[in-house]
C-alpha cells in the first residue's frame, strides 16, 4: 500500500520539492492532501496533477475562492479553511504519513496532531521541534509517532547515527554552508541589505530559512533541534562551516571513527529518505561527481560575526521556554527585516535582548510556551529602526 502523504506547506520549496519525490514514486506514495497559506491559486494545477482527497487553504477568503473555482470546474476535492484545515488534513482516514513542511511556529499545532495520531511525520518544520521540543518527543514515544528528519543535517545525522548505538555516540557535527556573509567583515555586515540576504550561495530555499542562514540563526535552531530529535547534549554537538555544502552533517562515535552522509545539495534527498524510510528507493537528485569536485572546505565559524550560535547553545543547554522566546522573536525580527522596519544588524541583538527578558519557565506546557511565543512577537512589533 503506497503511503498516503498530507503535505502541510505544498507550496512551498520544500512542498514543492516532496511533490516532484512522490511523482518519481508513484507505486511507493501518494497525495492524501496539500495545503496552502494565501496562494491558493498555487493549488489549482496541484489538485489537478496528484489528486489528494481534500486541499487546505489557511486564508478562509482563499478557501473561498478556491470552493468556487472548483465547483466551476467540476473538481470534487474537499477544500478546508482556516487554520484548523491544516489539523482536518492530518486527522482525515485517506492520511498515513505527514510532511510538515510549513515555515514557523504556524506549524505546532498541525505537528502535534500528528503526533497525537501516532502517524509517521517527516519534519522539516524545525521551528515546531525548537518551541515544543519538550512536549513533542515525549508524546511521540507514548504514541509511538516517528520523527523523521527531514533537514539535511538531521538526516545525515540520522543516517550517520544508524552505523553505531547511541551511547556509543562522542560528537555531533552539524555542517554549515556559513551563508552569503561568509567572508564578509564585520564592518560589511552591518551594512547587508536585504537582497544580500535573500542572495545564499548553495542552498535554493524559502526567504525565511535563508534569512536565517545568513544570521546563523539557521545553524542555532538546528543545534536545538538535534538536541530533541537525537536526544543528545547540547555540548555534543559541534557546528563546522562547510561552504560546498556536500558533506551534510557527520557523528563522531567513541572508537574515533567519523562517519558522514555525502551528496549534491537537492533537498530530494532528505525528503526521499524521510518519505520511504526505511528503504531506499531510485532518487532524482544529480549524483556527486568526485572527479570534479576538487576539494573540501571545512573552518570554524567566526563567534563574533554569528553570535545567533552561541544561542542556539544556550538554548539548547537551557530548555524550557527558551525555544518558544528565541523562536518567536526570530519570526518577528525577520518579518521585520523583510519589511524595512529594522535592518539586518539588529535582527540579533533584538533576539537576544527578547529571549534575555522573557519570564522563563523550566517545565512549560503548551499554553504557557504559545504565551512566552506571542509576548516575544509583541516586543519585535514594535520595533522600528529601518
Ligand atoms: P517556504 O516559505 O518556501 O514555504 C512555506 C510553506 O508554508 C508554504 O506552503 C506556505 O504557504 C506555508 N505557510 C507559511 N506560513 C503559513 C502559515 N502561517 N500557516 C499555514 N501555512 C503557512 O518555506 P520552505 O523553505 O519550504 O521551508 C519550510 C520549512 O522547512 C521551514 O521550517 C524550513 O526551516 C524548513 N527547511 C527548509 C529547507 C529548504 O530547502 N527550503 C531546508 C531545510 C529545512
Ligand atoms: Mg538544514
Amino acid at each position: 500500500m503506497p503511503r498516503r502523504v498530507a503535505i502541510l506547506g505544498s507550496t512551498g520549496s520544500i512542498g514543492q520539492s516532496a511533490l516532484s519525490v512522490i511523482e518519481g514514486l508513484p507505486h511507493e506514495l501518494a497525495v492524501a492532501g496539500l495545503s496552502a497559506f494565501r496562494r491558493w491559486e498555487s493549488l489549482i494545477e496541484q489538485i489537478q496533477r496528484h489528486r489528494p482527497a481534500a486541499v487546505a487553504v489557511c486564508d478562509s477568503a482563499g478557501a473561498q475562492k478556491l470552493t468556487t473555482h472548483l465547483r466551476n470546474i467540476g473538481d470534487p476535492t474537499r477544500v478546508l479553511g482556516g487554520a484548523e484545515g491544516l489539523v482536518e488534513l492530518v486527522r482525515m482516514p485517506e492520511t498515513n504519513y505527514v510532511l510538515a513542511a510549513i515555515v514557523g511556529a504556524a506549524g505546532l499545532p498541525a505537528v502535534q496532531a500528528a503526533v497525537e495520531r501516532g502517524l509517521p511525520i517527516g519534519i522539516a518544520n524545525k521551528e515546531a521541534l525548537v518551541v515544543a521540543g519538550g512536549l513533542l518527543v515525549p508524546l511521540a514515544k507514548r504514541t509511538g509517532a516517528n520523527l523523521l528528519p527531514v533537514d539535511s543535517e538531521h538526516s545525515a545525522v540520522f543516517q550517520a547515527m544508524q552505523c553505531g548505538r547511541s551511547d556509543e555516540v562522542e560528537r555531533v557535527y552539524l555542517t554549515a554552508s556559513g551563508g552569503p556573509f561568509r567572508t564578509w567583515s564585520a564592518e560589511e555586515i552591518e551594512h547587508a541589505t536585504l537582497q544580500d540576504a535573500l542572495n545564499h550561495p548553495t542552498w535554493s530555499m524559502g526567504p525565511k530559512i535563508t534569512i536565517d542562514s545568513a544570521t546563523m540563526m539557521n545553524k542555532a535552531l538546528e543545534i536545538i533541534e538535534a538536541r530533541w530529535l537525537f536526544d543528545i547534549d547540547p555540548e555534543r554537538i559541534e557546528v563546522i562551516v562547510h561552504p560546498e555544502s556536500i558533506v551534510h552533517s557527520m557523528v563522531e562515535f567513541r572508537d574515533g571513527s567519523v562517519i558522514a552522509q555525502l551528496g549534491t545539495p537537492d533537498m530530494r534527498t532528505p525528503i526521499q529518505y524521510a518519505l520511504t524510510w526505511p528503504r531506499r528507493l531510485p532518487g532524482r537528485a544529480t549524483r556527486l561527481n568526485f572527479r570534479d569536485l576538487g576539494r573540501m572546505h571545512f573552518e570554524a565559524p567566526d563567534p563574533e560575526r554569528f553570535p545567533a550560535l552561541r544561542l542556539g547553545h544556550e538554548v539548547a543547554r537551557r530548555g524550557g521556554t527558551c525555544g518558544a522566546a528565541l523562536n518567536a522573536a526570530n519570526e518577528a525580527a525577520v518579518e521585520a527585516f523583510r519589511e524595512g522596519r529594522i535592518r539586518f544588524r539588529d535582527i540579533l541583538p533584538l533576539v537576544e535582548d527578547v529571549l534575555d527578558r522573557h519570564a522563563f519557565v523550566a517545565e512549560p506546557d503548551l499554553d504557557q510556551l504559545l504565551t512566552v511565543d506571542a509576548w516575544a512577537r509583541g516586543q519585535i512589533a514594535v520595533q522600528n529602526t529601518g
